[in-house]
């Protein structure tokens, strides 16, 4: 990325303040659950190497998360190989891309599963909920609910970033990393 290289001592302050939703949620339930999906681990690994965390610090993230879970060795003969493939060192060695919004949303997230788009994917209630920890004000909240139900997912993460960083975002929200680093430029400014 253009704006910041990423490093793991950085990383939870930055998730806090340049994170868009979706990606908020998936670090806080890895941090919360150390595990993530299939489907998790996927939406927010990639997002990372876009955000320009190198697969070394990638890996050592996972691991140390992971480790607290299913262990250090299961770690490394059952998680480690997913990662280095997201980063093009193993398989067909692709190197892949972060996923777009509209990829996120039209993700269709079962039971456990904590990747998708919060505007799409959350209850009412527990959007509201990560919608208030995020800061917006009751009015805030009432415009982007209202884009919610009118099936603008994009829209209304849009309203959020503007409504969090006070500032308009004319070309508005369709992927991750962009909020990421639009999210950078405003705080580096
Ligand atoms: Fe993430 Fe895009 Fe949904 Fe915003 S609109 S929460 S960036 S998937």
């Amino acid at each position: 990325s253009e704006y910041a290289d990423i490093s793991l001592k950085d990383i939870d302050q930055v998730s806090k303040s340049s994170f868009p939703l979706c990606m908020r949620h998936l670090f806080e339930k890895l941090r919360e659950d150390h595990h993530l999906k299939h489907g998790g681990r996927m939406q927010l690994g990639l997002f990372l190497k876009g955000v320009g965390l190198k697969l070394d610090d990638a890996l050592a993230f996972w691991r140390a998360e992971f480790s607290k879970k299913v262990g250090s060795e299961r770690f490394d003969k059952e998680y480690a190989y997913g990662i280095r493939h997201n980063y093009g060192k193993e398989g067909k060695r692709t190197d892949y891309t972060p996923y777009a919004c509209q990829k996120i949303i039209s993700s269709a997230p079962g039971a456990g599963d904590h990747h998708g788009c919060p505007y799409r994917h959350f209850s009412e209630d527990n959007l509201r909920a990560a919608l208030g920890r995020m800061g917006l004000s009751s009015r805030g909240m009432e415009d982007v609910m209202d884009k919610v139900r009118n099936k603008h997912y994009q829209l209304a993460c849009t309203l959020t970033f503007e409504a969090v960083y006070g500032t308009s975002c004319d070309a508005g929200i369709n992927h991750p990393n962009q909020y990421f680093e639009e999210s950078q430029k405003i705080l580096k400014s």
